[in-house]
């Protein structure tokens, strides 16, 4: 195995402990990867790791990926090497995170030196390289193909790719963050990394990440015929060149700040090791990467980050604790509304056939109308194809009439936030719909249990709580009551699993979980302003805490009715808590319900605020944002001992999945707990 050190980058000269392990440890049995060489002389190398639903890189699969790479630089027979993965979604999710949270971060110094080592070793491997990417090619799944001559992609919609890192407290450091703006210039790049998007294929051809994207079915043969040709020609990047990089990076870094106040170093991290990676060797850049990692890993943003996305994953597979659940296929949607439509669009992008129903075929066409809009929307940004959107709007169709409903499973309730509204619904819709079908509501505080006291089989009611707008937020809220039928809650939890939101099961208790922890902080907010606190003031110490809206902003957005409705569901349950707030019961007397009429805390005009002169800056940010901060991780800890949730996990992403609680601080209950704020 000396071939690793003799092909080494030359930055490694003094390699770690876990080079000289590979050095002298024996080759490992073939058992992640297949190597076959055909008689064209093309090896296709096959990552197929056992009894697992996705390949990902640990010290194990790295040195068996390395062992393969070391027998193919002395075959003489192969011309190319195409890297391709078996797995139906995934060509390579990454690196193994639950392995490098477990590991002290000397280790994952050491993992991070072997990957550039063997990355490398790839990259400068004597025949033609091809990724042929179906599936997931998230974080070092990308990396493997960025060493490599060319990018092929199944334009399946799986295939998802992109450099995420910076998402997890990190920055791309298997030669990512030096290979990329190579390939697409600082800039984009930049953009990629800072935000960790994740492309489609459409869009990664579009950036450059990939050279051609054809259906799966297609990647054999393409691969095959790039193999008999040459490799491609490096685009010319202009921005790259002389200080080019340097005044990016200043530009960037401003951006960066405006976004993030600095509350994310891994992103402004990022900027500095990209936009020095380009200028010099391949090997200074792997340098600084794995300098930067280093350092990032000591901080305590990228264990929070990391687990928090464990936690999002491990909510957005487990199934409900009991009970079967049964596919659903086909739903109706009662409302066009604002939420009505958007549950509507969700639901048939992710293939599944909805009615959708309303009072008049004014409201229905309104309804299609914003349908229509999000599509448009989607397709213009490539997050789907044409095919795609149009499918979508093929799934949904319309009615105002009352026609039987026996072939759906289940139906969401999306009208006006009125009980005797619904109520009447849930009871005509009780006389229309089969006996197993499940009712579900929308309703953002009313309760669930009276709801379900209006229909003969409340067994099969639940609260489905989506936040608007609904095809961006991920959370959604399935409620509970004592009497839900084991099946309906298991089939309600796959369902928003299938769909793609992350669910999280709260019982049915006024405000629910997120509006209840919401409102405490946000009538604080509104008493502190009352006091001659500015808005501007409240909202700036909240984003400087890391909120991506302030509160007051929020009420706007919420709408200042909407807001009152549910303090006032608070405040019957919880008079010693929850007072009334004299100026939002103003402001909406006077018809000033927030951004909808133009004027609630700021003022707008065409939907845009109107900036207002003599706005002066209180040095006092950090007692706001303490207080209010305090505030949110308070009423957390009281829904945590109250049971409304399974575990402070669930609270914590809820919170950050349906606020924006900043993720970088784990949520208001890991926040209380760190910080000792509150003595629980
Ligand atoms: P909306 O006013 O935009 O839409 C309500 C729709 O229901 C209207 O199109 C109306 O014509 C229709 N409707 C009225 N009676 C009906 C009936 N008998 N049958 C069928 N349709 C009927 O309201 P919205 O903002 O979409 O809110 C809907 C529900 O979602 C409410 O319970 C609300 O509390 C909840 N919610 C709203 C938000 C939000 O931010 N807007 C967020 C979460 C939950």
């Amino acid at each position: 195995m000396k071939t690793l050190l003799t092909h080494r980058p030359s930055v490694i000269h003094d390699p770690p402990h876990i080079l000289e392990s590979i050095v002298h440890g024996h080759p490992l049995p073939a058992k992640h990867f297949r190597l076959e060489v055909d008689h064209d002389g093309i090896a296709w190398l096959t990552f197929d790791s056992p009894k697992a639903s996705a390949n990902v890189w640990n010290e194990e699969t790295l040195r068996e990926f390395n062992h393969n790479l070391e027998s193919l630089e002395h075959d003489t027979r192969v011309k190319a090497l195409v890297i391709r993965s078996a797995k139906d979604r995934i060509f390579v999710a990454g690196a193994d995170l639950k392995g490098i949270r477990s590991m002290p971060p000397g280790r994952v110094n050491d993992l991070i030196w072997l990957g550039q080592a063997v990355f490398d070793r790839l990259s400068r491997l004597h025949v033609l390289k091809i990724a042929a990417i179906h599936g997931a090619c998230m974080g070092g799944g990308f990396e493997v193909a960025l060493a490599c001559d060319w990018r092929i992609a199944s334009d399946h919609e799986s295939t998802k790719i992109g450099l995420p890192e910076t998402q997890l407290g990190i920055l791309p450091a298997w030669g990512g963050s030096t290979r990329l703006p190579r390939l697409i210039g600082v800039r984009k790049a930049l953009e990629l990394i800072t935000s960790g998007k994740l492309l489609n294929a459409i869009a990664a051809k579009k950036a450059g990440l990939v050279h051609h994207v054809v259906p799966k079915e297609h990647l054999e043969t393409l691969a095959r015929r790039l193999a008999r040709g040459k490799r491609p020609k490096a685009r010319f990047m202009p921005e790259n060149l002389f200080g080019l990089p340097l005044l990016i990076d200043r530009m960037a870094k401003r951006k960066v700040q405006a976004r993030t106040r600095g509350l994310y170093p891994s992103i402004t991290k990022a900027v500095d090791v990209v936009t020095h990676a380009v200028r010099g060797e391949i090997e200074d850049g792997l340098r600084l990467e794995r300098e930067a990692v280093a350092e990032l890993i000591k901080g305590a943003e990228s264990p929070r980050l990391i687990d928090l996305f464990f936690k999002r994953e491990e909510a957005s597979k487990r199934p409900a604790a009991a009970g079967t659940a049964i596919p659903i296929h086909d739903a109706v949607v009662v409302g066009a509304g604002v939420m009505g439509s958007g549950i509507a669009h969700t639901l048939a992008s992710r293939g599944v056939r909805v009615l959708m129903t309303d009072v008049t075929n004014d409201s229905l066409a309104r309804g299609l109308e914003r349908v229509h809009g999000l599509v448009s929307e989607a397709t213009r940004r490539r997050l789907v194809s044409r095919v795609q959107g149009r499918d979508t709007l093929d799934r949904i169709s319309t009615t105002h009439t009352p026609v039987p409903l026996t072939r759906h499973h289940l139906v969401i309730e999306a009208a006006m936030e009125s009980m005797d509204l619904k109520k009447k619904i849930f009871a005509d819709l009780a006389s229309r719909v089969a006996d197993d079908t499940i009712l579900a509501t929308n309703t953002s505080a009313l309760s669930v249990a009276e709801l379900a006291r209006t229909v003969p089989h409340p067994e099969r009611v639940i609260g489905l709580h989506f936040f608007n707008p609904v095809h961006r937020m991920p959370l959604v809220e399935i409620i509970v009551l004592p009497e839900t039928a084991p099946d309906v809650l298991a089939t309600a939890v796959s369902f928003v699993q299938k769909i793609g939101k992350t669910p999280v099961v709260v019982k049915d208790s006024p405000g629910f979980l997120v509006n209840r922890i919401l409102v405490p902080y946000l009538m604080e907010a509104v008493r502190l302003h009352e006091k001659g606190i500015p808005v501007k003031d409240i909202d700036e110490a909240m984003l400087e805490f890391g909120m991506p809206m302030g509160p007051m902003r929020l009420l706007d957005e919420i709408g200042l009715d909407v807001a009152v409705h549910v303090a006032d569901t608070l405040a019957t349950a919880f008079p010693d808590r929850f007072p009334r707030s004299n100026a939002l019961d103003k402001l909406v007397q006077a018809g000033h319900l927030g951004k909808k009429t133009g004027q609630g805390f700021y003022r707008y005009k065409d939907g845009k605020e109107v900036l207002e002169d003599g706005h002066f800056d209180l040095p006092n940010h950090e007692s706001i944002r303490t207080n209010l901060a305090l505030l949110l991780s308070q009423e957390a800890m009281r829904c945590l001992k109250e049971g409304i949730v399974r575990s402070a996990d669930d609270i914590d992403l809820a919170m950050v999945l349906g606020t924006g609680y900043p993720p970088f601080r784990g949520g208001p209950v890991t926040f209380a707990r760190d910080t000792g704020i509150i003595d629980y």
